[in-house]
């Protein structure tokens, strides 16, 4: 069962896994843990369960809630070291409060702090889907969030909303709830008169994109709703569905669903998991730069072929992922490519019949075969 509405959020035969992310300004303001709030969520989670959905936590508040306690400025993002000392002071807390609160309703939370990493290798990523599964089969609730404590600036998400969407990936969810300080997207800036919220988006366009104004209104989390199209557009690749509502009010989970306050990402197509795992993947090796005929032949199912390929960028080596672009700077697909960056330096442009000579090998079919390959 498709998930068309808001309302299938909160029904289990067509969400049976749900994973719910919060942001930072939801659970921490400047007198600590909204503590009363976060009560009120943990009682919907647990009816949730009750309905039969299983549902996954993707939790910020770390460094707000650690920055809170050790005083340090700017909420503990004035530089790397502070987010990384917040985010091990508050992480401690974050977890405990969860368990707690999830314990007070007979469920067991489970904590998973993960890094950029252990989602974009894939073994790394198929040893998270066997954890989740497992927590998952056996009741638990996980609660996840970045490791920030070692994430280093080059290699962290730095938001919560895509981390939710990569994690929905890897445990196969139906559909991700990011619950935030704003209503949903708005066709503008939403302090602008006449601004409205949009119900409902197919697919992340250029223009749903000059949408999004940019940057976290809170000045809490990291998120903005940049992060959030980014999150939304991993989502539908996926065929998982992706709902933005506010978490300002009590009962969010009901105020989204039943009353239908926010807006969902419909899924646009369901790749397989494989192919769902490279078509999300957030950091590439390199890129392929094509023409717009190798472009046209990608998009009409076709292997990529040294032919059509006019620039080489990066140091990959064969079996890595990389971006391919067309003329225009636009990435067309992510796909795992068959040889390392210098050989495919050697062969740009060339036809396949000159590879075996220009090598010095047997050559590969493809430069990117169209089974190791997703477009965007
Ligand atoms: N992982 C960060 C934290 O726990 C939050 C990232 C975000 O704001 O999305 O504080």
């Amino acid at each position: 069962m498709k998930i068309a509405r808001l309302a299938d959020l909160a029904d289990p035969a067509a969400c049976p896994l749900l994973v719910v992310k919060v942001g930072s300004s939801l659970l921490v303001d400047r007198q600590g843990v909204r503590r009363n709030w976060l009560e009120g969520l943990v009682a919907e989670i647990a009816e949730a369960r009750t309905r039969g959905q299983a549902v996954i936590v993707v939790s910020s508040g770390a460094i707000a809630l650690g920055a809170a306690k050790l005083g340090l400025a700017k909420g503990g993002r004035g530089s790397l070291a502070d987010a990384q000392a917040a985010a091990a002071v508050g992480q401690i807390a974050l977890s405990g409060l969860w368990a707690d609160l999830l314990g007070a309703h007979g469920l067991t939370a489970a904590q998973l702090l993960l890094t950029l990493e252990d989602l974009e290798d894939r073994r790394r990523y198929l040893n998270a889907t066997a954890t989740l599964t497992r927590l998952l089969d056996a009741g638990a609730v996980p609660v996840i969030n970045e490791n920030d404590s070692v994430a280093t600036q080059e290699i962290r998400f730095g938001d919560n909303d895509r981390l939710a969407a990569r994690v929905a990936q890897a445990a196969r969810a139906s559909a991700v709830l990011l619950l935030s300080d704003v209503d949903g997207l708005f066709d503008r800036n939403p302090v602008e008169p006449g601004a409205k919220l949009l119900p409902e988006v197919r697919g992340v366009t250029a223009e749903v994109h000059a949408m999004a104004s940019g940057g976290s209104s809170s000045g809490m989390g990291s998120g903005g709703m940049t992060s959030k199209l980014q999150a939304a557009e991993i989502a539908e690749r996926a065929g998982i569905a992706l709902a933005i509502a506010s978490g300002l009010h009590d009962a969010p989970i009901a105020r989204a669903t039943a009353k239908g306050i926010g807006t969902l990402f419909l899924a646009r197509r369901k790749d397989g998991g494989r192919k769902a795992w490279l078509g999300g993947r957030l950091r590439l090796k390199g890129a392929l730069v094509v023409d717009a005929g190798a472009a046209k032949a990608l998009s009409q199912g076709s292997s990529l072929l040294a032919a059509g390929i006019t620039a080489v960028e990066g140091d990959f080596h064969r079996g890595d992922a990389v971006a391919v672009r067309g003329l225009d700077g636009a990435t067309v697909a992510h796909g795992l490519a068959e040889y390392d960056a210098r050989d495919c330096a050697l062969l740009i442009g060339r036809k396949s019949a000159d590879h075996a000579a220009i090598l010095g090998y047997a050559p590969r079919s493809a430069v990117v075969h169209r089974d190791q390959l997703v477009l965007l």
